[in-house]
Formats: C-alpha cells, structure tokens, sequence
C-alpha cells in the first residue's frame, strides 16, 4: 500500500475508533508502535492521546503474558488475544481491564481495545465482602436460620439451624433438601397425626409468599422452637422465605416456672396468698349456690422468733417446712393450706360447719404438739389459730380473713396454743405493727407504761413471796394493749431495749420503795433475748441496783431458753456475772423452748417457771399431768425451786401442791396488780415480810 493510501486508511480508522466509548488504540503490525489512541484510551492511560502515537505498544504491558504476546507478534507467530490483564497508566497506577488484540487490513494493522474493569472490580469486592459478612453474621445469630427458594429449595442455612434440628452431618453433606425437609417434619411433635399438621402449616406459609409468620413448633427432641418467616425480596419481588428457628424451651420452662412461683410458696411450695385467694373465691361461689359451708383458719406459731433466734433462720426454714407437713396431714387432699409468708399459715377447710372446724383445728394442734427434732435438737412448738366461717361471718376472702385473723391475735393474748372462733362482739380492730411501733414510742416518753405485779405464792404456807412485774399501757387511742401485742413488735424493731430499760428501772424503784415501808418482797421481770445480749447489760442492772439501795436478792430476771441457747458460751459468762451480783435467775415459759438438761446443768438458774400451757389442763390432761411431774422432778433435782404459771382453779393449786411444786401465780389468787393493790391485797402481814425462798447457791 502506497504512503499516501496509508494515511488515509489511518485517518479513516482513527475517526472510526474516535467515536467508540472503550479505550482503543491502533499498532503498526510491522514497527509494532502506536499509531493512533482514541480519547477514551488517553483518558485510561491519564496522558493526551496525541501523545501514545509513536510508542511500542509492549511498553504499555503490565503482565508477562503482554511482553510474551508482543514478542511473539513481532515473530509472526500471533496476532491476536484476549484476556483480562493489568496496563500502566503513564503515572504508574495499574488498571484491571479485558483486552482484545485483532488484526485488521491487509496491511496489518493491529487494534487494541480495552475495557476498563475497575468500576466492576469494586463492585465484586464489595460484593465478596458483604457475602463474608453476611455469613459472619448468619452463623453468628442465636438462632437457627434457613432461606428457601419460592419453591421450597434449600438456597442457604447456617450451623445453629442443623444444631437446633439435630440435623446429622451426612444429611447435610448430601445437600438432598428433600431428605432435609422430611428430617424436619419428622422431628416436629404435632397434635394431629404426626407431621401432617406440619406440612400443612409449612404449605400455607409458602403460599402467601410476602406473609411474614411466626408460630411455635415442639421437636420431639423436648426443644420447643419459635419459627419465624420472612419473605425475601430483590427488587420488591419475593424471591424466597427466610426462616429463623429460636430456642424457646427455657424461656418456657421459666416463665412457666414464675407463673408456678406467683401461685406458690417458695420455701414450702404451699400455696401462696394469690392461689389461696383463687381457691377462697371458689369455695365461696360454691358456698352462694349450694350453700356449702367452709372454713377459713388462720394459724400462727407461738414465739417462732425464738426457733430463727436460736437455731438459726436456716433452721427455721426447715421447722417451717415440717411444720406444712404435719398441717397438710390434718386435711383432706380437697383442703387448701397456704403460706402467706413467716410463721402464718392460712387453711381453708370445705365443706365444714363450726363441729368440723373445730375437729380440724384440734387435729392441727395435736399434730403440732409432737415434739420436733431437727438437727439431734428436740423441742416443742405450739400455734395459735382463729377460724372464721362461712356463710355467717363473712362472704369475702378479705372479711373472712381479718376475722379469722382476728380470732387467733385472741388465742395470743389469751396465752397461745389453742384455737379460736371469730365472735361477733369481739371484732376488734386488728392494729398494724407501724402503728403500734409508733404510738409505742410515745407511749414512753408520755409516761403511758405501767408496771402491774402478779403476786407469787408459796404452794405450802398461802404466803406471797414474789411479785412478778408485768408491763401495762393504756393508750388514749388503741386502748389497753397487751403486751403479747406489742412486745413482739418492740422486738422486731429494737425498742424493747428501751422499754427493758424502764422497766427494770421501775420494778427495781419499786422493790426498793415496798421494802422501805417494809415489805421485803421480791420482784422478777422479763428480760428479752435483745435486752440480754446488750453488752452492758450486766452493768445497768447493777447500776439500778445500786442507785435504788436494793439488795440484789430482791430482783429475780426471767429468761427464756432460748436466751440460754443461743450463743451458749457468751450466755454463761453474763449469767455468772448477774449470778455473782447477786440476782435471782430463773427460766420463764419453761418446757415450750428446748428444754436441754446442758444448760440447766451448766447455768446459774435459781428457779424454773412452768408455763400456762401445760398447767391449763391440769389435772385431767394425762400428757399435761406427766409434763408437769417431770418438770417438777428434774428442778428439784437440780436443786431449783419450780413455780408454775396461769394457775385459774383450785384443782389445778391442788393438784401442783400434792406433785411437789413449790409455788404458783394466776388468777385464782390475783391477776397482776397496780403497785397499791397489791399491797392492799398482800398486806404487811408478818409472813410476807421475810419470803423464805430456797436459794440455790
Ligand atoms: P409471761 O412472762 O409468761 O407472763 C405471764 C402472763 O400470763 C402475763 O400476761 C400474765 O398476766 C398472764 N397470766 C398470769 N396468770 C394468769 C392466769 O391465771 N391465767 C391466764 N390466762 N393468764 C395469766 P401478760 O401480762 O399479758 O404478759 C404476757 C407476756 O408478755 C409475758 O408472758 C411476757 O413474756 C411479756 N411481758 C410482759 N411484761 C413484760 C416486760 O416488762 N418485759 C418483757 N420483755 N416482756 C414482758
Ligand atoms: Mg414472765
Ligand atoms: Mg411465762
């Protein structure tokens, strides 16, 4: 081809490539350099394409296979390739592109065409690192996940979807989705025949394909799994569903746990106060149609404090639950006892009129009678309990409680261990512990607590040889309060201390006066297990003592066992120090504690207090009788002298006299009295003067 012809055909090509949008160049195929670049090709290599004309076209190769394709071109060995490859830009910067090479004309012409790859390049990375994270986040999820196609085939699922299912490894190996889903529908417990309610909630969740549901599947491995699917979409079509499995069973076992625990008692696992109430309702609905009659009882222990104080709270826990036992024995499987929390126990007795309640009740506090061992330590515990029934004393859970409820705080003042009917007149309001704590504190500072004295007499001579000092108070709004009321409460909240305090002041006052007008009489008070334990306790007494002249032989303390037992050690050394002041000691409510032989043994104690309990009963109770006599038998022979409490008949005076018991108080001769009756009613008669009492030394 002429020079001329040449240049046309090359002006000719270049317009042609010119108007191309891909980068293209044209090689000599003989000098092999560039004749003619189009801008799209200047524009990738970042030069002017003028400026590419007169170049080797292998100085633009980036990869060995470019060097080796040029040189064979210049060995007529090729002429044309296309792959994807890497070119210089003139700056340096490699560019990913595919490239063609091809011959074109006679007088070989080579074309170079390129396309640029890179915006393709991002988008594939990107795309690579969305799936990786994508399938980081899949077999990172809790939950089991499964994505279909529209026509049920598996197109991904993660390792928590095959652990959820149990799927075995060769299944999934196999990629067989049909075994698969027979593996699933096969593992799923279902009520209808097994499987086909599966399949056909699994048929109507494919067929409402942009539907998103969530339902609950039991696997016959116990799982219990929540399924929820979502339809997936590209392009706002549903190309498939995603479904996501979530282990259920322990949210369930512990919802269902709490619901069980809302209905009961966590200690004794009785029915709680809510179940208690639901099962009132009913016995009430029942009570309004048929006019079956119920019985609702409340039942309180007597000084369950003393169990937590001395045997530990973890020891009460387990009295508490062997104390449901004997009370669950008493009822019928029909009868409900409930734990509303403490030591209160609520029991609702159906079909029973007062002869029935009454017959149950009794039962209760036989059973409670026997005495407990837990832990190698013996001792016994007695209850109060107040029955209310229906229909006739109330028709709602709330009345019926405060009555029943009221009726056992009776039992308590009138000295616990037995049982009571609510009483229409007798309906007192029931005072909260807030509100006697309170009007408590008050009551001390205005002067409102008075001491009354129970005389003390001697079984053999009639004579008076001691007054026990009894707390009073009268309050301008609650009335007379009784310290089985509120001691406990002083108890709970630490105020017994100062209440301790007054009284021993007041009783020691009190001696010290009575025996300067000559009335040598022996005055004992109660001293609380807090009050003993203060660390100078010991101290105040001898300071009262001494403040007031008396002789210490003249105040006796009245302790409890449990005061003996808990920290036996400490106990011992306070006892010796009050023992060496001088003080009388004695065991008050004894045989309703522990009642170890050790500590008797061990400890200082002057005399032993029978309680009214066992003295109630006297002398037709053939238990109570033995209780007594033995009591009376171990004092003695542990050298204390014996007096019993809550003596009301002269066949019980009679009866303690004839057994050997040394001294009585109760009503039969005088409930406590205010500081002038007694002495009206003792007199300074000679007798009393000097009280001869056997101290044990
Ligand atoms: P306690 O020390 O066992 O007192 C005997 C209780 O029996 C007194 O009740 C007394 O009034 C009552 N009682 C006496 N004789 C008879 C009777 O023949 N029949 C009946 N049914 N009861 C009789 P009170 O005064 O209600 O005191 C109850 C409890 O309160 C006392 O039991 C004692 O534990 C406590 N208490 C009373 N005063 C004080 C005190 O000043 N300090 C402390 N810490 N506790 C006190
Ligand atoms: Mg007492
Ligand atoms: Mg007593």
């Amino acid at each position: 081809m002429s020079a001329a012809a040449r240049a046309a055909e090359l002006e000719h090509w270049s317009a042609l490539i010119e108007g191309l949008l891909d980068p293209v160049w044209l090689v000599d195929g003989v000098s092999l350099r560039i004749e003619a670049a189009n801008t799209a090709a200047g524009n990738l290599l970042g030069v002017d394409a003028w400026a590419m004309r007169g170049r080797a076209a292998a100085d633009l190769s980036a990869t060995a296979e470019d060097i080796v394709f040029w040189s064979e071109v210049a060995a007529g060995l090729t002429d044309a390739i296309l792959s994807d490859t890497v070119v210089r830009r003139f700056d340096g910067a490699i560019v990913p592109v595919t490239r063609r090479v091809s011959r074109i004309g006679s007088d070989p012409m080579l074309v170079v065409t390129l396309r640029d790859l890179r915006v393709q390049r991002a988008t594939e990375e990107e795309l690579e690192s969305r799936v990786a994270e994508l399938r980081a986040t899949l077999e990172s999820s809790d939950d089991g996940i499964l994505v279909t196609n529209l026509a049920g085939a598996i197109s991904n699922f993660n390792r928590r979807f095959a652990t959820l299912w149990g799927l075995p490894e060769e299944l999934l190996a196999q990629r067989d989705d049909k075994a698969v889903q027979d593996w699933m529908r096969r593992s799923v417990v279902t009520e209808g025949s097994e499987g086909d309610d599966y399949t056909r909630r699994l048929t109507a969740i494919q067929n409402a394909a942009l539907l998103q549901t969530t339902d609950v599947l039991t696997l016959h491995s116990g799982k219990v799994l929540e399924r929820v699917t979502l339809p997936q979409c590209s392009r706002g079509q549903p190309i498939g569903r995603v479904f996501s499995f979530r282990d259920i069973s322990e949210k369930l076992a512990a919802t269902q746990r709490i619901e069980e625990l809302s209905h009961t008692d966590t200690l004794t696992g009785l029915p709680n106060r809510r179940l208690l109430a639901d099962r009132v309702e009913f016995a009430l609905a029942m009570s309004q149609r048929n006019g079956l009659p119920f019985a609702l009882m409340v039942l309180n222990l007597d000084r369950f404090k003393n169990v937590n104080d001395t045997l530990g709270v973890g020891m009460g826990d387990r009295v508490l639950l062997e104390v449901a036992e004997r009370i669950k024995s008493c009822l019928r499987n029909v009868d409900t006892v409930a734990r509303l929390g403490g030591d209160e126990f609520v029991l609702l007795v159906h079909q029973a009129d007062a002869a029935g309640a009454e017959t149950t009740a009794r039962r209760v506090l036989e059973a409670m009678a026997r005495p407990f061992t837990v832990d190698g330590q013996n001792f016994t515990l007695t209850c109060s309990i107040g029955v209310a029934l229906c229909p006739g004393d109330g028709d709602g859970m709330d009345e019926l409680m405060r009555r029943a409820d009221a009726a056992m705080h009776r039992v308590k003042q009138a000295g616990r261990a037995s049982f009571r009917f609510h009483e229409a007149n007798a309906d007192v309001a029931q005072r909260s512990h807030m509100q006697i704590d309170h009007a408590m504190r008050q009551a001390l500072v205005s002067g409102l607590f008075r001491l009354h004295y129970q005389p003390q007499i001697d079984l053999k001579t009639g004579a008076v040889v001691g007054a026990e000092a009894l707390i009073r108070w009268r309050d301008p709004v609650l009335g007379e309060v009784s310290p089985n009321e509120f001691i406990p409460v002083a108890e709970a909240s630490g105020f017994i201390i100062a209440i301790g305090d007054w009284v021993l002041a007041q009783a020691v006052k009190q001696g010290a006066t009575w025996r300067a007008n000559g009335l040598q009489m022996p005055v004992s008070i109660n001293v609380s297990a807090l009050q003993f334990r203060q660390p100078d306790f010991v101290e105040r007494v001898a300071c009262e003592l001494k403040a007031a002249n008396l002789p210490p032989q003249l105040l006796e303390l009245e302790l409890t066992e449990s005061i003996l037992i808990h920290d036996a050690q400490d106990a011992l050394h306070r006892l010796q120090a009050l023992a060496e002041l001088g003080v009388l000691l004695s065991i008050d409510d004894f045989g309703t504690g522990y009642s170890s032989l050790g500590y008797l043994k061990r400890f200082p104690i002057d005399r032993l207090k029978i309680d009214r309990s066992f003295v109630s009963h006297l002398p037709g109770d053939p238990g109570d009788v033995a209780i007594v006599n033995a009591i009376i038998q171990l004092g003695h022979a542990m050298n204390l002298r014996v007096i019993a409490e809550g003596v009301e008949t002269e066949p019980q005076r009679q009866f303690l006299l004839d057994a050997g018991c040394d001294e009585f108080q109760g009503f039969l001769y005088a409930p406590a009295l205010d500081s002038q009756s007694f002495e009206s009613r003792v007199g300074v008669a000679p007798a009393v003067k000097n009280p001869v009492r056997l101290i044990k030394k």
